[in-house]
């Protein structure tokens, strides 16, 4: 069985340090394609040379996403207090081949509260929801505590691709409204603890066309594993967490996640 983590952040050191084994590790468990997040600029070159690495054919293909966290809004912050977005234009431009969507971008409602600063949250996602539009890219969102005003902004700019949100929990009412408006919901370590019961409860009843694989390695640990940095290669076990709370096999999530991964990022 091939799957895809949609979501990992292989050039973080807990993974990039022991690269050749952790891909190797990745082959083992079926993990064919990794798709790496970036987080604000200093990170970009770091991913795009991920992604363009020419490595053994029997390792997983590596994509990037370029884009602007929101926790990390201060590293991208210019002098004249505009946010990088067009530096991110050009290199969005420049790198066409590797660069699979926008983000990761996104609203998070706790950073908000404790940095104040809510309106920049919102403005730098609404300028990279545009992006994602110009230059018909998905984009890939991260939310906490936020789901209003993501719905809002999304709604607002509404991109053709798509795109995922990036560690979904919430209820089915929310989910229902972000596969309304093209996106699919990244599936991870959430549905592997037993407290997340609402998040299970509306996985368990979404279209599996509708649900795509991710670790975000090497944060969230699945339960169990706690303490130790997240590895891709445990996207197995998710795919194993997810197959144990809905009616079909693993091969057939497999089957079917991979074609939503082809809609979303290989299909422009
Ligand atoms: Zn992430």
């Amino acid at each position: 069985m091939l799957i895809t983590d949609t979501h990992c952040h292989l050039d973080f050191p807990e993974l990039s340090e022991q690269l050749a084994e952790t891909l190797t590790a990745c082959t083992e468990q079926g993990v064919h394609r990794i798709i790496i997040p970036s987080i604000s600029p200093k990170n970009w070159q770091s991913v795009l040379a991920l992604s363009s690495l020419a490595i053994a054919h029997e390792s997983p293909n590596l994509y990037s996403a370029l884009g602007i966290h929101p926790w990390f809004l201060n590293d991208a912050k210019q002098s004249d207090d505009s946010y990088s977005i067009k530096a991110l234009d050009k290199l969005l431009t420049l790198n066409r081949s590797q660069v699979v969507a926008v983000g990761e971008a996104g609203i998070d409602g706790k950073i908000a509260l404790e940095q104040d600063n809510m309106p920049d949250q919102i403005d730098v996602f609404e300028q990279q929801l545009q992006l994602a539009v110009n230059h018909d890219l998905p984009i890939i969102v991260h939310h906490r505590r936020s789901h209003p005003e993501v719905l809002s902004c999304i709604k607002q700019y509404r991109v053709p691709r798509g795109g995922i949100i990036h560690a979904f929990s919430g209820s089915y009412q929310q989910a229902t409204q972000y596969i309304d408006l093209g996106f699919k919901l990244g599936i991870g370590a959430t549905i592997t603890y037993e407290r997340a019961q609402k998040t299970i409860k509306a996985v368990r009843r979404l279209p599996l066309e509708s649900l795509v694989l991710e670790t975000d390695a090497p944060a969230m640990p699945l339960s169990g594993f706690q303490g130790e940095p997240n590895h891709p290669k445990q996207l197995s076990n998710v795919l194993a967490a997810l197959s144990a709370i809905r009616e079909e096999t693993e091969a057939e999530i497999a089957y079917q996640t991979e074609r939503n991964v082809d809609q979303v990022f290989f299909s422009g």
